[in-house]
């Protein structure tokens, strides 16, 4: 990922981001950061960047044109109009759901103001989203870009060495981290809790758990407010644990937002896909669910319109159609990987780095060097942009014969496994099956539930499914799309 900090101060960022995981992860080069100095724009021959507001009042303004220039000379070089954030105290306030969403962009310009701001009129051209960092007032954007630049980095994938270490932390679900302890095991008469001492991750997992919970309670109310009225929509939508399990994953996993709730009518937005999920057993109530996914669209939603909606039930079409002019496009069932184990991986690929001579592939992650290859041989979704950015996420692996790729497979925003494909000439060797139970074993490890969504008609893909182990949701989910 690029950072291009617009700034009067290079030194100052600079010096600040070259230090320990940023430092060496741009060191690495899975990180680059510019700081490009706003003044070396300025026509004005005495180096002067600002000027007194129209108007009066106190203070003095950056001014529209060195700024316009800084910004063009790295836009003209990313070659499309990027995105670009104002560090502003007035923006909306920056959050790590927002840093995992900016991970995802290949550039971002950050823009820092000094003095008492810059020109509207260059914001207006320029930025496509204001942020702040808190609501207090700081004497430049420079302190601002390196939080967020450091809060973004930590996301991009490869960044952090230990993978897990970005998603269990605090915000994750709504809940902070629960309370850790290293060596000595008592420290002036205080001991570690005994049961992180015992080795048994099961009671590990739950004391944490736990902890979190009652932490969050205690400091940050307002958090455990949204947690719990998740956790109590988790507890009804698991009635019909197969049918809803992309609605318990996306709370397991801490994508979701609540929408509306009331009884068995609930409406989820994913924050990661932006897509909204809705079930309801009475047609009166899920149309009320519906109008408030059309509310919350307005200021949520990509350009303020809800364009991708999951039913659980038919008999909401009609009513999803005619309130947010939707049209029904994939018909899937549920298949779920409802144990607990991971699934048995000899003979199917190996691990271990080697040459296949034994004809078994490797899977590893894939990264852009593969986009082409990807969308020359995956069909179900054509559009090169999603791909694009599932490989900068992270989302794909690809299953390989010593350096060739012979298959690849996914995971959507939203959390399912899917995407998979094995080229023609490479089927009937398990690959597919290969690819499958390696994500279903990746998904264990991260303490999910697998699952994914097989289309109506795609009879391999439900014998794959089932050779796997998995179970089919009884009922169908429809996949709606803006018209
Ligand atoms: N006059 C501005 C106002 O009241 O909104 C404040 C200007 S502030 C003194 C100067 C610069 O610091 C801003 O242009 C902005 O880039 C940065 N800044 C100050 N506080 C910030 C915050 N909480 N978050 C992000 N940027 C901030």
């Amino acid at each position: 990922m690029n950072f291009h900090i617009l700034t009067l101060f290079p030194e100052m960022v600079m010096q600040g981001l070259s230090e320990s995981i940023i430092g060496n992860a741009t060191e690495n080069g899975l990180l680059s950061i510019e700081a490009i100095n706003i003044r070396d724009f300025t026509k004005n021959k005495h180096r002067k960047v600002d000027d007194y507001p129209y108007g009066g009042g106190a203070g003095m303004l950056m001014q529209a044109q060195p700024v316009y220039d800084a910004w063009k000379s790295v836009a003209d070089k990313i070659g499309r109009k990027p995105r670009t954030v104002y560090l502003t105290p007035q923006g909306q306030t920056f959050t790590q759901q927002m840093a995992k969403e900016l991970a995802t962009e290949q550039d971002l310009i950050l823009l820092c103001g000094h003095y008492e701001g810059i020109d509207e009129r260059v914001l207006e051209e320029i930025v496509t989203d204001y942020m702040s960092i808190g609501d207090y007032v700081l004497t430049g954007g420079e302190l601002p870009a390196m939080v967020m630049v450091d809060a973004i980095s930590r996301m991009v994938p490869g960044v952090l060495t230990n993978e897990e270490s970005g998603c269990t932390e605090s915000f994750e679900g709504n809940l902070l981290e629960y309370p850790q302890y290293s060596r000595p095991e008592v420290w002036q008469g205080k001991a570690v809790p005994s049961v992180l001492l015992s080795g048994n991750q099961k009671n590990i997992r739950e004391w944490r758990k736990e902890a979190a919970i009652e932490r969050t309670k205690e400091r940050r109310p307002d958090l455990y407010e949204k947690y719990e009225a998740l956790d109590r929509c988790r507890e009804i939508l698991k009635k019909q644990k197969l049918l809803h399990i992309d609605m318990t994953e996306l709370i397991a996993r801490g994508q979701a937002e609540l929408v509306y709730a009331k009884g068995a009518t609930i409406c989820l937005f994913d924050k990661v896909s932006r897509i909204y999920f809705h079930t309801t057993d009475v047609k009166e109530i899920g149309c009320l669910a519906l109008e408030a996914i059309k509310e919350h669209a307005l200021t949520h939603a990509y350009q303020g319109i809800a364009d991708l909606l999951v039913l659980h039930q038919d008999f909401m079409k009609p009513y999803a159609e005619e309130t947010l002019g939707l049209h029904e496009i994939m018909v899937c069932k549920q298949a779920v990987y409802t144990r607990k184990e991971k699934l048995p991986i000899t003979g199917l690929y190996r691990v271990d780095g080697k040459d296949a001579e034994d004809g078994m592939v490797m899977i590893r992650r894939i990264g852009k060097e593969y986009l082409d290859t990807v969308v020359a041989h995956y069909h179900t979704i054509d559009d090169p942009a999603y791909i694009i950015e599932r490989i900068e996420k992270g989302a794909m692996y690809g299953a390989f014969l010593g350096d060739e790729l012979v298959g690849f497979i996914g995971t959507h925003g939203e959390g399912s496994i899917g995407m998979l494909e094995v080229f023609q000439e490479y089927r009937r060797r398990r690959i597919g099956k290969a690819l499958e139970t390696y994500m279903i074993n990746l998904a264990l490890e991260a303490g999910q539930t697998p699952f994914g969504q097989v289309a109506e008609g795609n009879e391999k893909s439900f014998r794959l499914q089932e050779s796997l182990g998995l179970c089919f949701s009884k009922a169908d989910v429809y996949w709606m799309e803006k018209k």
